[in-house]
């Protein structure tokens, strides 16, 4: 069982998007079943609607989910388990207060060392606990040996004890920290294999640590995915347009394009142009380099100008917000094309008032009335419809072809006349208004 645990507090970015697809395609190779929870436990950061977004974004990636958990839904089961772990002796309540927290913090930082919880509550008896009304955290014992884990990318990564340290499970508000929630979900919902962010690698230990405290014995195993640079090279900001996944398909990338560029990073694969569900067939996460990947728009649009020939003019309609009976059009803009935008603004432009430049305008005029008086079914092709336009107008030579190019395309240069005129003759009137 795999699972894409997104939080609601901001926009999708590619190493979200990176996340969910490596997911949903290991999932499809072994068939276990893939999760969407969203760890909605941090009130005070979650934003209004965006679950709803990441959902509609997975759903445009073709990414099915099996099972959709909140996590905020399973808050009871987080305080019983805290409370086990109270009573098995695996946590402690503590009653340090922030300030006195602070404090021991700078200094650890004025005599340069790191700061560890020093035990204090951790020594309490059950009787000064009980005794204590205090509000209060509730703390994990750190570990007593080292801590190993094998990551299929990373191979073995280990913690000491000293680096676990004896964190915070439940906030004084009875609202777990991420870990503590993170790590009982994954159990509860029978997740079997987590791949995440690299920035996630030092929570594995205290999540481990977590889930053995309650006797959890089924193994998960981890991928930890390395971070995405720039093309400077330079970690990829989230603020980075690039990054946005919303900004990537407003501006025209096809899923499928953003997917195969995706998965491809970091990744040797067989083939440069595939779908998810191709990848499912030779994809090996254990084989993803442990190297930072470097993202490349200029070979995302190389990619999209692959998908959008591949692509159904049907499709390609639906992704550009055009009509479906424009779709032999869209397929003929389709040869130029790196981005769907291209395209559409392209047939947009077909449809638009003309800009006719001053040296055109009687012209353009004397085409235009000359078409309306015609019966546009008489006309197999476009060189009887030239032919009759010009000896109806008089017009020949540049004096015609610009300006009949000018009103067809709203550009002056463009496609052969010849080639586009069949795809737009049903709707030449309403072009020419
Ligand atoms: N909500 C966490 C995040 O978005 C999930 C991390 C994880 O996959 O465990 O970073």
């Amino acid at each position: 069982m795999y699972r894409f645990a997104p939080s609601p507090t901001g926009d999708m970015h590619l190493g979200n998007l990176r996340v969910a697809i490596l997911n949903y395609l290991c999932s499809l190779q072994d068939k276990s079943g893939f999760i969407v929870r969203i760890e909605d436990t941090d009130k005070e950061r979650n934003i209004e609607g965006k679950d709803q977004e990441i959902l509609e974004i997975l759903t445009k990636f073709g990414i099915k989910w099996d099972q959709l958990y909140y996590q905020s839904e399973n808050l009871k089961f987080h305080r019983q388990l805290a409370s086990k772990l109270m009573i098995d002796k695996r946590a402690f309540a503590c009653f340090c207060t922030e300030s006195e927290l602070e404090a021991k913090k700078e200094n650890a930082k004025a005599k340069g060392i790191a700061y560890r919880y020093d035990g204090t509550c951790e020594k309490m008896s059950d009787e000064e606990v009980l005794a204590c009304e205090k509000p209060f955290v509730i703390r994990m014992k750190k570990p007593k040996e080292t801590m190993k884990f094998t990551d299929a990318i990373k191979g073995e990564v280990s913690f000491e004890p000293e680096n676990v340290d004896s964190f915070v499970i439940m906030r004084a508000d009875k609202t777990p920290t991420y870990n503590f929630a993170c790590a009982t979900d994954d159990m509860l919902e029978g997740v079997t294999f987590v791949i995440r962010g690299e920035d996630h690698v030092s929570n594995t230990p205290k999540q481990e640590l977590i889930r053995e405290g309650l006797d959890y014995t089924s193994k998960i195993r981890y991928a930890h995915l390395p971070i995405i640079l720039n093309i400077e090279g330079k970690k990829m900001s989230k603020r980075e347009n690039e990054s946005s996944v919303k900004w990537l398909l407003s501006k025209g990338f096809m899923p499928e394009a953003i997917a195969n560029y995706i998965i491809s990073l970091g990744y040797k694969a067989p083939v440069e142009i595939f779908t998810i569900n191709d990848a499912a067939q030779w994809f090996d996460i254990s084989k993803v380099s442990p190297s930072p990947a470097k993202f490349d728009i200029k070979m995302l649009e190389h990619i999209n100008r692959e998908h959008i020939k591949l692509a159904s003019s049907e499709r390609l309609a639906t992704l550009s917000g055009l009509d479906e009976n424009l779709a032999d059009l869209i397929k003929f803009y389709t040869q130029e094309a790196s981005l769907l935008n291209e395209i559409k603004q392209k047939i947009e432009a077909i449809f638009a008032p003309k800009n006719i430049p001053d040296e055109f305008k009687s012209e353009c005029e004397i085409i235009k009335s000359a078409v309306n008086s015609m019966n546009l079914d008489e006309f197999q092709s476009f060189d009887e419809f030239k032919k009759a336009l010009m000896s109806s107008t008089n017009l020949k030579g540049k004096s015609f072809f610009m300006p009949l190019r000018i009103l067809l395309t709203n550009e002056q240069h463009g496609p052969e006349l010849s080639e586009l005129f069949p795809l737009i003759k049903g709707n030449l009137k309403e072009i020419l208004k």
